[in-house]
């Protein structure tokens, strides 16, 4: 296995990793004639598309053009409407110059007339493949929020205002919000300095700011650095995660962990107090 792909499949892909995806396929797979299209073992991955679809639409086609609201990426097939792609818990996009690098988990490759592929790897298949008439469509149809990077700070605020529950659940709940899940909701919020558990009805005027900031500053941090923890800045609380002696970047403790929203939270007290009940 690649090195890349081992790296890979330890990531649960958010708003970040898929804009990476997106660039991927931007930068190889589109404007090159699909000779032939292989699915393995997608069946559950396909959810109401089938399978003779998808060849019939791809192949002797090229993909034009994408588009990606929140964890979904779309690519747009020259024939007639777009492919729709959702990575799940472990999926990613690799592009290979030829068939040699072909990961044993790749549940749908496209392979190019020129020789090369562009593969969809999903090791435990809990992600999506399909196809829609525009990506407007699917996420209507779907029940998405509105894409974290492309709402309004007054749009976020009105959203906050108008419900319960903790804000750590509010920023991974994909019909109210759509990008952002466990990894990158602990990062908002540290950066905000909110507690995960603290009560959205509870948030003031200038917390909401500080929250709307944070998310459109983590995840342009995030997508420059390219999904890579290793790569963001030297204040950010994800590339501490899984570490042995994982320290915060503020305070040099180490973060906590709690359970929120039915999650694993991880955060530092010394920017995010419990908040008063
Ligand atoms: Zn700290």
């Amino acid at each position: 296995m690649l090195e890349e792909d081992l790296h890979r499949e330890s990531i649960v892909p958010e708003l970040p990793d898929v804009e990476v995806y997106k660039h991927h396929l931007e930068a190889h797979g589109l404007r090159k004639v699909i000779d032939r299209v292989e699915l393995r073992s997608a069946d559950r991955m396909l959810g109401d598309t089938d399978a003779s679809s998808l060849h019939r639409r791809l192949e002797g086609h090229t993909l034009t053009d994408t588009a990606r609201h929140g964890k979904y990426l779309f690519a747009h097939i020259g024939g007639d409407g777009w492919l729709v792609l959702h990575f799940g818990m472990t999926g990613y996009v690799a592009y290979g110059e030829n068939s040699e690098a072909d990961p044993e988990h790749n549940v749908l490759v496209l392979f190019y007339k020129d020789g090369s592929h562009l593969a969809f790897n999903c090791r435990r298949k809990l992600g999506a493949i399909a196809l829609t008439e525009s990506p407007g469509a699917f996420v209507e149809k779907k029940g998405l929020g509105p894409d974290a990077t492309s709402l309004s700070e007054n749009h976020f605020s009105g959203l906050l205002k108008e419900r319960g529950g903790t804000v750590k659940g509010f920023l991974m709940n994909q019909e109210l919000l759509a990008g952002l899940g466990n990894i990158y909701s602990d990062e908002v919020l540290f950066q905000a300095g909110i507690h995960p558990k603290t009560r959205l009805d509870s948030l003031d005027a200038s917390q909401r700011k500080a929250l709307y900031r944070a998310m459109q500053k983590v995840i342009k941090a995030a997508i420059k650095a390219e999904a890579e923890p290793e790569r963001m800045p030297d204040d950010f609380l994800t590339p501490q995660r899984g570490q042995r002696n994982a320290k915060c970047p503020f305070c040099g403790g180490p973060p906590k962990r709690i359970s929120a929203s039915g999650r694993h939270a991880w955060y530092c007290p010394c920017r995010q107090p419990e908040p008063q009940s």
